[in-house]
Order: C-alpha cells, then sequence, then structure tokens
C-alpha cells in the first residue's frame, strides 16, 4: 500500500501511515468511522474526512476492496482487493472472509449456462454470528427452545 501511494505520486504523511496500518492489519472490515476511532487517542487531530480520504485514494489505486452498504456503513478490507465472499452479522456487523467457495466453477457452469463471459462477483452471506446467538439466549425472559 505504501508503495502503491508513493508511485501515485502522493505524499506518505504519518497520518495515513497509520490508516494503512489499520486497513492492513485489521481482519474486522473496519469502518471509516471505526478507523477514526481507533486513531484518535494517538492522533487527536486526525479528522475523519482524512480517513475517508484516504481511504476513498486506496480504493481508487486498487489497494482496499469496499463493502458497500451505503456511505457512511461501507466497510474496507485492506488484506486482499480482489472480491471474495463475506459473511455478515446482521446484528454486531462483523464481517468475516469466506475463503472456501467454490466460485470459480460456479462461475463456469453460469457462463456455460448463460453465454455470459463472467468477470466479476460479490456475494455476501447475512446471518446472526454465535456470539450474537449467546447474547439473545441470556437475555432475562428469553427461554431457549
Ligand atoms: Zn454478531
Ligand atoms: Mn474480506
Amino acid at each position: 500500500m505504501v508503495a502503491a501511494l508513493r508511485e501515485s505520486g502522493r505524499r506518505l504523511t504519518p497520518q495515513r501511515l497509520e490508516i494503512l496500518r489499520i486497513l492492513s492489519n485489521s481482519e474486522g472490515h473496519p469502518s471509516v468511522e471505526q478507523i477514526h476511532r481507533t486513531l484518535i487517542p494517538d492522533l487527536p487531530m486526525l479528522s475523519r474526512a482524512t480517513v475517508y480520504k484516504t481511504v476513498g485514494l486506496m480504493k481508487e489505486l486498487g489497494q482496499v476492496l469496499e463493502l458497500d452498504f451505503g456511505d457512511a456503513h461501507n466497510r474496507y478490507d485492506g488484506n486482499t482487493h480482489e472480491p471474495h465472499p463475506h459473511l455478515i452479522c446482521k446484528r454486531c456487523g462483523a464481517i468475516l472472509d469466506l475463503e472456501n467457495l467454490p466460485l470459480e466453477s460456479l462461475g463456469e457452469e453460469v457462463s456455460e449456462e448463460t453465454g455470459y463471459i463472467i468477470t466479476g462477483h460479490r456475494l455476501e452471506l447475512f446471518g446472526i454470528c454465535p456470539d450474537c446467538q449467546r447474547a439473545v439466549d441470556s437475555q432475562p425472559g428469553h427461554r431457549p427452545t
């Protein structure tokens, strides 16, 4: 990411570097808001707009994958920019990568059936994660069946 930023002629400011660090280190697909909240104790001058612009720039440079949930709710994956399927908790917003789905062979099948050339995919499965299921079970008045 740093190399891509430099090659694009942009300056690597300390703020940008910290934002890139979060994007490339976190497994959780953070939002702009989450990145900002994580960094603000160390970078009190950091604005949400700077995070927003830096993330947008990295997306433009093909370095992060954007999961589109409508502007402020968008989440970002800096680990791989190749499209890959995600599993999303409807309750807490946790997002997992799904690594082992046979999407290539699915694409080939669809291509054969329809005559389309498949150029990409976007797959999101939604559900309730195990932590959130436990939280619901332990709520007063809730009787597990
Ligand atoms: Zn959850
Ligand atoms: Mn991902």
